[in-house]
């Protein structure tokens, strides 16, 4: 039986290297290809590292997408090298569900458009990264509203809301009246 040998710090060092070169090479890829933001920078990575968990992870990177050809490059780019990604609203999860060792995209800062409201079809078309309230109150006016309503809805994104398949904060009946017969994709 092969004898256990204390770790040694310095043994992990070339795995740390080839991954920091490994990083560096993809970063350069996406900056070459995409419109949106490319942070690799060790602030950016730490901002990201954690949500409203008690989790922390610090990424691989940060993508932050202007458009859905950013964010078709930015999996292209990914998966090309086998890096896993992972999508980030507002980072309000309580579970850790935007923290890993991955490269985050951030659909919150530019992704966060309502496209159009078919009150008749009782349907939104809307980029994920916006926030909850905003298309509720876009939706007022119609006698509408989106159901799932967390307690974080000044912030949440639908994105997140759909990520985490959120409900209401209340006591779910709300959400049971307004759910029925509706998709994520309903009004
Ligand atoms: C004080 C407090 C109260 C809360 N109350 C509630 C509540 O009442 N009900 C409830 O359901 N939740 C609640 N939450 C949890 C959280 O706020 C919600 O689940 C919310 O919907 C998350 O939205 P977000 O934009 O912050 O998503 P994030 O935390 O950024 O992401 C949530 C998940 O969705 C994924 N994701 C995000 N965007 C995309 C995308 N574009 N594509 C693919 N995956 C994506 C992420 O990878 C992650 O897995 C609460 C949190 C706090 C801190």
């Amino acid at each position: 039986m092969p004898a256990l040998q204390p770790r040694s710090p310095a043994a992990s060092l070339p795995v740390q290297r080839r991954r920091r070169g490994a990083a560096a090479d993809l970063a350069e890829a996406l900056a070459a290809r995409i419109g949106g933001e490319v942070r690799f920078d060790p602030a950016s990575r730490a901002l990201y590292a954690t949500d409203l968990s008690i989790y922390r992870q610090v990424p691989i990177g940060v993508v932050i997408p202007k458009d859905v050809a950013d964010v078709e490059a930015t999996v292209e780019a990914c998966r090309a090298r086998d890096v896993p990604i992972l999508g980030r609203g507002c980072g309000t999860s309580l579970s850790g569900q935007t923290c890993n060792v991955a490269v985050v995209i951030d659909f919150s800062k530019y992704m966060n458009r309502i496209l159009a409201i078919d009150p008749d079809g009782r349907r939104a078309r809307v980029q994920p990264g916006v926030i909850n309230d905003q298309l509720r109150n876009a939706a007022k006016k119609y006698g509408l509203t989106f159901a799932p309503d967390p307690a974080t809805h000044a912030y949440c994104t639908l994105g997140g809301n759909i990520g985490n398949n959120s409900c209401t904060h209340g006591d779910g009946r709300q959400d049971r009246r307004q759910c029925r017969g509706t998709r994520h994709s309903d009004l």
